[in-house]
């Protein structure tokens, strides 16, 4: 795999972070790849311990990479960072109590995401050039990966000091604190190494090892637990705005740096551990309360924004006053009720998926769920190969033996072939969830035939398009019963971030309707706003920055800008290749027509959207262009007369 090396040498297992542009900041890929070669080293006898090292000399590993998550926060995808740090945080449970050696060797940068992987083995080693920290605070988010663990266990007061400050630590202030076990000159490292791989135990180590150059926090221990030993951030705050200390100043300054609601969290996190009933579980446990709740009431977006995004080091925190009051803090850390951090292994890969259809949207679901882990067949009539997916030659045999059958199809009738082909070779109890969008009676259709096979059958049609498919970001309405829902859910939380159980079978898409029925008229009303801007001499970007924060905002404007170069990477900057082709939206506007009519309902702009689309597509040279295309059809005509 890219960015990360993994190998068996002798009975060493070797896994090295190999991103040394990006300092080793580890992905959401490389911590799943982590995790699969530590579970499968658990119980291979063929492997007596574990070496992680990383490329280059700047880094062992500089964090986990939150462009990743900015980029799904401004989505208002929260959910892949819940997802993320969810899985991450099982990974670093996973290394502080793995039962064999996981030697470490940390070069250059060690911080935050890094520490969870490099921190918490048994032998990790420190060299010239280790830099530690844990700065969380500055983007955001409070001392996570377990990190508050060994912080809260940390000498006298230096935990609070080290998480407020972001202070990066030597060597020698490393082991003092925790954080490393051993100073080895990096001169020797790769012999180190090359001897582990020849089958030497990690007895090897201590040989080479070295006292570590005296460093700064030891002296400065008196006065890191004279300031930092109070109750809150307040008291911390007042205790070095007293004291005119060269040391008390710096701290000052660096704290200015900080989000004030995340050092104060930190603090109270900090505090909770301490103690006799400290363990790995509670920390990541605590963390957790706060990063699932950090894009969304936090100041994780500004802080990112700020530091990586912007450049512009000036975030706009809360509370810049730094007077965080108890309840701010209280609620990021409330339990999380049923979305607790859950450490036992969630991991797909005993789940066999057939899945039909991978087009647009399926090819990018189905290599989400393979990368998952469970075991996906794939069938597509135009012999489509996503990454992972194994094809076979008809939908039968992807359903053959599969737990779940995944369907993601152009319409009902082709459903209703698809469903009769598979539903027989099915083995009962299966479930057959189908994320196509069609119509409601075809839905039902499909549901009856199931039951009577003895499959379980779920209508789940999905909006998001084909960014929230690559992203696994998508929302899921579904229909069915509860029993059926609950199996589907993990692939709902694979794929997406959201799944709402909408009701019997046939529910979810009725939901669909009325959404797309909402979203074909408001990209209708997005490019011709468009379009007389054009016209009034309105500058696009000008536009965009109004009416994306203003109440003309939408999803066709925010998410899905039809204007080329303007907003988020669209099809429009693609000269309008699909994405969502015209033709699927009549489609959908057609289902919503064909609905209300069933049910006497009056919808005047979904009637309109329709004309407009199938105009578009029937006379206009829509046909096979995304559905944002509508914009130069609206610039290229001049008002009826
Ligand atoms: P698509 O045309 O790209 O994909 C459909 C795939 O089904 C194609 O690859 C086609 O070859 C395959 N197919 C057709 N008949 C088949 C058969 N009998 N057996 C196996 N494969 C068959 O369309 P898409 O954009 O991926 O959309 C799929 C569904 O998702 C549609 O119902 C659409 O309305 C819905 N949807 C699309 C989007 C979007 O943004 N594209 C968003 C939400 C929902």
């Amino acid at each position: 795999m890219k960015d990360i090396k993994i190998k068996v040498t002798g009975t060493t297992g070797r896994i090295t972070l190999d991103r040394p542009d990006a300092l080793n900041a580890v992905t959401y890929q490389m911590c799943l790849a982590i995790e699969t070669a530590l579970d499968t080293w658990r119980e291979d006898t063929g492997v007596s311990q574990v070496v992680l090292d990383g490329a280059g000399e700047r880094a062992f590993c500089s964090g986990g990479d939150i462009a990743e998550l900015y980029a799904a926060g401004l989505r208002w995808d929260f959910g892949f960072g819940q997802r993320f740090w969810a899985d991450e945080y099982r990974l670093n449970a996973k290394i502080f109590a793995y039962p064999k050696p996981i030697i470490s060797f940390l070069q250059g940068f060690t911080m935050g995401g890094g520490v969870g992987i490099g921190c918490h083995g048994s032998h990790r080693i420190v060299g010239e050039s280790s830099k530690i920290a844990m700065p969380e605070c500055g983007i955001g988010l409070v001392p996570d990966v377990g990190g508050s663990l060994m912080l809260a266990l940390a000498p006298g007061r230096l935990g609070e000091y080290l998480a407020l400050t972001a202070a990066r630590m030597s060597a020698g202030d490393a082991i003092l604190a925790g954080f490393a076990d051993l100073f080895i000159p990096q001169a020797h490292w790769p012999d180190l190494i090359r001897r582990l791989e020849n089958g030497e135990t990690p007895e090897c180590l201590q040989a080479a090892s070295a006292p570590a150059p005296a460093e700064g926090l030891a002296g400065l221990q008196p006065l890191i637990d004279s300031h930092f030993g109070g109750e809150t951030l307040g008291d911390i705050q007042n205790s070095l705005q007293r004291d005119h200390s060269d040391f008390a100043k710096q701290a000052t300054k660096s704290l200015r740096r900080n989000s004030p609601l995340s050092m104060a969290c930190a603090v109270e996190i900090i505090h909770r551990l301490r103690g006799p009933s400290a363990s790995i579980e509670k920390a990541l446990d605590l963390e957790y309360r706060f990063t699932s709740r950090a894009m969304e009431h936090g100041d994780f977006i500004e802080g990112i924004r700020a530091a990586i995004i912007d450049k512009d080091r000036k975030p706009n925190w809360q509370y810049a006053n730094r007077n965080v009051p108890a309840i701010a803090v209280s609620k990021m850390l409330m339990p999380l009720g049923e979305n607790t951090l859950k450490l036992e292994e969630t991991r797909m890969s005993a789940i066999k998926v057939g899945f039909i259809g991978l087009g647009n949207m399926g090819a990018p679901m189905a290599a989400n769920l393979a990368r998952a882990g469970c075991i996906v067949s794939g069938f597509d009539t135009a012999l489509t190969s996503p990454e992972g997916v194994t094809i076979v030659s008809d939908p039968a045999a992807a359903a053959q033996n599969a737990d779940v059958v995944i369907t993601m199809l152009p319409n009902g009738a082709i459903l209703k072939q698809v469903a009769a082909c598979v539903l027989p070779t099915m083995p009962k109890g299966a479930l057959l969830l189908d994320c196509s969008t069609v119509d409601v009676e075809s839905a039902r259709d499909v549901a009856a035939q199931a039951e009577d096979a003895g499959i379980l059958f779920v209508d789940a049609p999905v909006s998001g398009g084909i960014g929230g498919a690559a992203a696994g970001s998508l929302t899921f309405m579904a229909g069915g019963s509860d029993t059926a829902f609950a199996k589907a859910k993990p692939m709902f939380d694979i794929m997406g971030q959201k799944s709402v159980h909408c009701g019997a079978s046939g529910a979810g898409q009725a939901a669909k309707i009325c959404n797309n029925m909402i979203l074909g008229a408001t990209m209708v009303a997005t490019c011709e706003a468009f379009a007389l801007a054009d016209k009034l001499g309105l500058d696009r970007q000008k536009m965009f920055d109004v009416v994306s924060t203003s109440s003309g905002s939408s999803w066709s404007m925010n998410t899905y800008c039809p204007a080329p170069g303007i907003g988020p990477e669209t099809p429009a900057d693609n000269e309008y290749t699909p994405g969502f082709a015209s033709e699927l939206m009549v489609k959908d506007l057609g289902l919503s027509q064909q609905a209300a009519a069933a049910v006497d309902a009056d919808t005047p702009m979904g009637a309109l959207a329709l004309a407009l689309y199938t105009r578009f597509v029937e006379e206009e040279e829509g046909l096979g262009k995304d559905f944002s295309a509508m914009l130069p059809r609206f610039v290229a005509r001049s008002r009826p007369s």
